[in-house]
């Protein structure tokens, strides 16, 4: 068999963590298996390496910040092919330009074309244990990219799917994907399993569990994925196209502190100005999220919509560039201090209600909402970031999802 195990950063944060996982990819090996490793960089370095850039240029070219990322994978896995010789068991790490693992060239955000797969064939054959940066890609001009941040596990994904691996396990800190992030919420309770739907709304909506792009990647490829712990032998949970016949309602409450609100006042109200709109900031790779239009009033109209906060600048930049000449608007406003929240479940397409018993917890809790979406399978709000943690306990109360024993 082939497995793919990919381990985020926490799991290979120092040498006890990297001996814990050379150790249980050896017993993956020793059982005759073909093993292939993804690792993230090391603890929070990815992080430490974005400080040291700005430090140097607050705003660094996108490149050159990809040039300097992609060293945090290789320090992982180069150590992790050292603690494993140690162990006595050949491995050799590739970066991405080894593989090679072929991307656009959207710097920072680079999406994967195509994987050379060869090389990789190659040395399993030779019976070795093969480590792979995660996150790295290389572009047409052989220049390295990355995937976004968290885009290792869309590293595993591919590969798993470019080799036809039978497993593919994502080893994180917590023990799988929960009803909600049991930081939050105590009673949270963990998943045996859940589909892929589910998880990319999870996923997009900032569970923070995995990156969204690998959960798109799983669903189009059929890949099963299994999330669990690298510091202990639970189960975690199963991720695949169907999930179990006796579903309850609601799988999970998921929050994202991570977005910001941007409100474009006084466009004006005839067609074409929300596609200039939304238009000008696709072309510079800017995903936008929650939108909501205002009635027109006087001739003029309101859209607001959510970002993330990391695009928040950027997405400035660009409305304020194109505000005299296409989007001719009074006036532009940014609320940073917002939160989502969503509750996510394949029940609900079946099962009117949901929204209203969602927005009665939130009533209960005197939490006013911002704004609103939904899709078939999931509903989100907009709220104050201050109320957001006392909002999931209230949701994820009123639909009982808490573990019964706590
Ligand atoms: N090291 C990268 C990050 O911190 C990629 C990953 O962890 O998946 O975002
Ligand atoms: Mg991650």
């Amino acid at each position: 068999m082939l497995i793919v195990k990919k381990f985020g950063g926490t799991s290979v944060a120092n040498k006890t963590r990297i001996f814990n996982v050379a150790r249980r990819c050896v017993a993956e090996y020793k059982k005759g298996n073909d093993v292939i490793v993804v690792l993230s960089a090391m603890g929070k370095s990815t992080d430490e390496l974005i400080e040291m850039a700005k430090e140097i240029n607050p705003k660094p070219a996108k490149r050159e910040l990809d040039m300097l990322m992609v060293t945090g994978e290789q320090i992982s896995v180069s150590l992790m092919a050292m603690a494993l010789d140690s162990l006595g068991v050949p491995a050799i790490s590739l970066n991405a330009f080894q593989v090679a693992m072929h991307t656009t060239s959207a710097y920072g955000n680079a999406r994967l074309k195509n994987i050379d797969t060869e090389r990789i064939k190659n040395e399993l054959e030779n019976r070795k244990i093969v480590i792979i940066t995660g996150f790295q890609g290389v572009d047409a001009e052989n220049d390295f990219t990355t995937l976004g941040r968290g885009g290792s596990d869309t590293t595993a994904v591919a590969l798993a799917a470019a080799l036809h691996a039978d497993a593919c396990e994502i080893y994180t800190d917590v023990d799988g994907v929960y009803t909600a992030d049991p930081r939050i919420v105590k009673n949270a309770r963990k998943l045996d399993e859940i589909t892929y739907d589910e998880m990319l709304d999870l996923a997009s909506l900032g569970a923070g569990v995995l990156h969204n792009r690998s959960v798109e990647m799983a669903k189009k490829y059929g890949v099963q994925l299994v999330v669990r712990s690298s510091l202990n032998e639970n189960e975690g949970t199963i991720v695949k196209e169907s999930a179990k016949m006796e579903r309850m309602l609601i799988s999970g409450v998921a929050v994202d502190k991570d977005c910001a609100r941007i409100a474009v006042i006084g466009l004006l109200d005839q067609p074409g100005v929300a596609f200039k709109l939304f238009n000008h900031l696709a072309h510079h790779n800017i995903n936008v999220d929650v939108i909501l239009q205002s009635i027109g009033r006087d001739g003029t109209k309101d859209i607001s919509f959510t970002v993330a906060k990391d695009s928040l600048d950027d997405a400035l930049a660009v409305l304020e560039s194109h505000r005299e000449t296409s989007l001719k608007c009074d006036k532009i406003d940014v609320d940073r201090d917002i939160a989502k929240i969503s509750i996510v479940g394949a029940g609900m397409i079946s099962n009117p209600g949901v929204a209203a018993k969602m927005f009665e917890a939130m009533y209960d809790a005197n939490i006013n909402i911002k704004m609103i979406s939904t899709s078939e399978i999931r509903i989100t709000v907009i709220i104050d970031q201050a109320d957001v943690d006392r909002a999931a306990v209230a949701v994820h109360d009123k639909f009982g999802l808490g573990s019964p024993n706590t």
